[in-house]
């Protein structure tokens, strides 16, 4: 008897013992759980790894500021054109001088029409004689409340274009309510601005006349495009500089009340900044434009209305 109730104890520890050993595995989740983390674990490194490696390259990369390779790789067969639309320097004979600026920027994703001139007539007579379609601009930036810099945009708003109009912020607030009501988009500007991977707005800039300038990426370096560059060009340069090396700048340097000795410190100060390339025009006065021709030689580029610069073939043209 005292042997049947061994064995049945004996019978009873193993059963008890069979089970603490099936319940947990009962509990199917523990095992297969287990044997499923390691293939999703296996598995997320590689996609994050993923991620990492391939598809931050083109859109990263082309915004971060990062000079030197990085830009060599971006738009090496993408040039962006440079069409100086509306100025008071005379370049393309066809076409009329009239005080004010705008440039025409076009890249493989946008168009951007920087400044609109003076006025309406003279900056669509201009476009068209340019072979640009005003519908083509994408976007205006705007640089500041000139009326030699605003004055054409009623005109490019009567025939539909454009699509977005980028202002500073501190702009009168009876001129942005008018341009909101003709635009689908009215964009204030304060900071600096991502307009496309390849454009940027340095965004409000100086402290009497506010002004903002346009930052393009390209192949070459940099391409800083001012309006009258009220701030000071250098500061603009150096402000643009947060994004990498600048190959041209160009615009208006508002020189033209400076003395000869002001100039030339300006023009040190830009190559001492590392631009390779200067393009002055507009208010930047005769006086600076040659004294920017003599120190810059082979890299200045003379800069009127109907001058054409392609960067990426490096072609000046009319
Ligand atoms: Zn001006
Ligand atoms: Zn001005």
């Amino acid at each position: 008897m005292a042997r049947l109730i061994c064995l049945l104890i004996l019978a009873a520890c193993m059963l008890g013992l069979w089970l603490a050993h099936q319940v947990p595995s009962a509990f199917a989740p523990a095992p297969s759980k287990q044997q499923a983390m390691p293939v999703q674990s296996g598995d997320a490194p590689a996609a994050v790894q993923e991620q990492i490696t391939a598809p931050p390259t083109p859109p990263t990369q082309r915004t971060l500021p990062i000079p030197g390779e990085s830009q060599e790789a971006m738009m090496s067969s993408t040039p962006i054109t440079l069409t100086v639309a509306y100025d008071n320097n005379a370049f393309d004979a066809r076409l009329k001088t009239a005080w004010g600026f705008a440039c025409v920027v076009e890249t493989p994703g946008l168009t951007v029409l920087f400044d609109t001139g003076g006025d309406g007539p003279t900056l669509m007579t201009n476009l068209e004689m340019l072979g640009i379609d005003p519908r083509r601009i994408n976007s205006v930036v705007l640089s500041h409340y000139h009326a030699d810099h605003t004055g054409g945009l009623d005109s490019l708003l009567e025939v539909g274009a454009p699509e977005a109009v980028y202002v500073p912020q501190s702009f009168p607030a009876d001129f942005k309510t008018n341009v909101a009501k003709r635009v689908r988009q009215l964009v204030e500007v304060h900071n600096p601005m991502t307009i496309t991977d390849q454009i940027r707005i340095t965004g409000e800039l100086g402290s009497n006349i506010i002004e903002q300038s346009l930052i393009i990426e390209t192949n070459r370096g940099l391409v800083v495009l001012t309006g009258c560059a009220h701030p000071g060009i250098v500061e603009i340069v150096r402000q643009a500089k947060t994004y990498g090396e600048v190959h041209l700048a160009i615009g208006g340097f508002h020189l033209m009340n400076e003395s000869a000795s002001q100039i030339t410190s300006v023009v040190t100060a830009l190559k001492g900044l590392g631009v390779q390339k200067v393009a002055p025009c507009h208010c930047t006065g005769d006086t600076a434009r040659q004294l920017f021709r003599d120190q810059f030689g082979a890299n200045f580029i003379l800069a009127g209305v109907g001058t054409i610069i392609v960067i990426g073939e490096e072609v000046q043209g009319q």
